[in-house]
């Protein structure tokens, strides 16, 4: 069975600026500076950018512009920070220890 989901973790997205335009703006081309300048005004006038920007180097989003950054920026900042702690699992598993001695602790 899957974990519930988690709307803290995806709500940020119903407040995202680009919801009103054309989704291809933000999948640029490596020729097309001017639709990726499009995209980025977009993402700068966005009130949830820094949560894209973070599940986008998160997640290794490989294609298009996330939270003002191509790709490749995506990909530098990735390395420069700190890795987010792993997620708990609300079905983590925990087995009783048992005790050298035969008694059993959880
Ligand atoms: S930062 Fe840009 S790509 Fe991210 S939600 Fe805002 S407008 Fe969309």
């Amino acid at each position: 069975m899957l974990p519930a989901p988690v709307a803290s973790e995806w709500e940020w997205q119903l407040r995202a600026g680009c919801r009103t335009y054309d989704v291809s703006i933000f999948f640029e081309r490596e020729d097309d500076a001017e639709q990726s300048a499009r995209a980025r005004a977009v993402c700068g006038g966005c009130p949830v950018l820094e949560q894209c920007r973070d599940y986008a180097i998160d997640a290794g989003e490989p294609h298009g512009i996330w939270g003002g950054l191509s790709a490749r920026e995506r990909n530098r900042q990735r390395w420069r920070r700190p890795r987010p702690p792993a997620r708990q699992s609300q079905h983590q598993l925990t087995f009783p220890v048992i005790h050298p001695r035969g008694r059993a602790r959880s």
